[in-house]
């Protein structure tokens, strides 16, 4: 929306445009809340519900929050919204095309995996696949007789350590491995882990928060070895890094759509030939009635497409990002004093840099950075507005000041290297900035003591 001459606004609740305007201390004067002279730009609805702050160009360093909708996507999936509306399990030919459609994208989704497409079931996104797999596995390995184990990290995403959390309530018995200072799960302590009843090991492949990739493969050994079924949250790995659920033996494996360049609310569970998993929900006879209810063709074959451009796209993107946020992340550990990359010893997601700045609340980071125009993370997403610091940070041993001050950039596809210029003159300043507003910062930082002691 244009603002007339030259100087652009962009839309904001009341709420939003005015804590910007107050923290920014641009004050009235930038917030069209305050001016009622700017209630003509573009023409929208008036009625108090709608803001205007001036706009600016915004860097997007939260791609593992989501990611934006990839253009050969949208146009993959928009004729499924009007000409293309059949329901696919219409034999007619409206409803034959939409199936046809359905099933191509299984085949885009297990290519991506290495899987048959029979082993692809179409879900609403990473959160039910991850309930699907961990639910399904446990009640149909669990008897009245039978008391049933399952291993987990305790890094995982909360799909996956509130599912585990439930089970114990329902009297499962959960173990949660601990893991690195890199984030790491140890494999010998998952060896002494498992138990005769263990029926599920459940550990994710990426961390969401500081990119640690876990060794799937030997995790896979030990599952197999003790045929023990596995499950792996490949949510943020799937497209940024190779996934091969033949060759790292998994037996269940989530992924979701809005990760991937694909829609929200769509994703897939991979489920190997053979694997003993109960449904969860009953209804019709879509995809075999192993998960019924009428399939959402647009969304699916937006992941489908997703899927085939993340396999045809992956090399040379995690080449470009990986090199860009390395750039980022040196630049700024040696720029900034007191700070430090998390997890960076290890195998990681090649767009994730989580970073520790001591002395500041990451929270107001997030929201300084996001006045200046640069979108970040002080974590998953979901806990934004959580008061508990982070459980993964607080996992790989930081104390819960220094959880507290750590931000994730998280990189992607339209990521430039014009966008890490800025980002490096921008982040540096702002940290720099709470610093000289931080009550504790200069008396217990080492660099701050380094200079009394001088
Ligand atoms: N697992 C991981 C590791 C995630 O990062 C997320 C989302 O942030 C999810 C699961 C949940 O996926 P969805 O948003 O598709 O439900």
């Amino acid at each position: 929306m244009g603002g007339g001459t030259g100087t652009e606004y962009e839309k904001m609740t009341p709420d939003a445009a005015c804590i910007i305007a107050a923290i920014s201390g641009r004050g009235k004067t930038n917030c069209h809340h305050h001016r009622p002279e700017r209630r003509e730009n573009g023409g929208e609805r008036q009625n108090g519900s709608l803001c205007y702050v001036q706009k600016m160009r915004r860097i997007y360093l939260d791609h593992n929050a989501t990611t934006p909708v990839r253009t050969e996507v949208l146009d993959a999936m928009l004729p499924y919204f009007s000409g293309e509306y059949g329901n696919a399990s219409s034999i007619h030919t409206f409803g034959q095309r939409a199936r046809g459609a359905v099933e191509t994208a299984r085949e885009q989704v297990a290519e991506l995996l290495n899987a048959s497409p029979q082993e692809i079931v179409f879900t609403s996104g990473g959160t039910e696949s991850d309930n699907h797999a961990i639910f399904g596995v446990v009640r149909a390995s669990s008897t009245e007789q039978r008391q049933v184990h399952v291993i987990t990290s305790a890094i995982e995403h909360e799909a996956v350590l509130n599912s585990c959390q439930e089970l114990q309530k329902q009297g499962v018995q959960v173990t949660y491995l601990r893991v690195s200072s890199d984030g790491l799960i140890d494999l010998e302590e998952l060896r002494r882990a498992v138990r005769p009843e263990t029926v599920l090991i459940s550990v994710m492949h990426a961390n969401n928060e500081i990119g640690t990739v876990q060794p799937l493969k030997q995790i896979g050994e030990i599952a197999t070895e003790h045929k023990i079924y596995l499950h792996t949250d490949a949510v943020q790995s799937v497209g940024k890094i190779p996934v091969d659920v033949q060759g790292s033996q998994v037996h269940l494996l989530a992924l979701s759509g809005h990760k991937i360049y694909g829609p929200k609310g769509v994703g897939a569970l991979y489920i190997e030939s053979g694997t003993r998993v109960a449904q969860l929900l009953f209804g019709g006879h879509h995809q075999r009635g192993f998960r019924p209810g009428t399939e959402n063709v647009a969304a699916i074959v937006g992941l489908g497409k997703a899927a085939e451009l993340a396999r045809l796209s992956l090399g040379e993107d995690a080449a470009r990002i990986g090199a860009l946020r390395n750039r980022l992340e040196q630049q700024l550990v040696s720029r900034v004093p007191d700070c430090h990359a998390n997890g960076a010893g290890a195998a990681r997601t090649p767009n994730t840099s989580n970073i520790t700045f001591a002395g500041i609340e990451a929270e107001a980071l997030v929201i300084a950075l996001d006045l200046k125009g640069l979108a970040c993370s002080t974590g998953a997403a979901c806990s934004s507005g959580a008061v508990q610091p982070s459980h993964v940070l607080t996992a790989i041993g930081l104390r819960e000041s220094e959880a507290r001050a750590s931000a994730r950039f998280s990189l992607g596809r339209g990521t430039t290297s014009a966008d890490i210029d800025a980002a490096l003159a921008i982040i540096p300043a702002a940290v720099g900035q709470l610093r000289e507003l931080s009550p504790t910062y200069h008396s217990s930082s080492p660099a701050a003591l380094r200079q009394t002691s001088k």
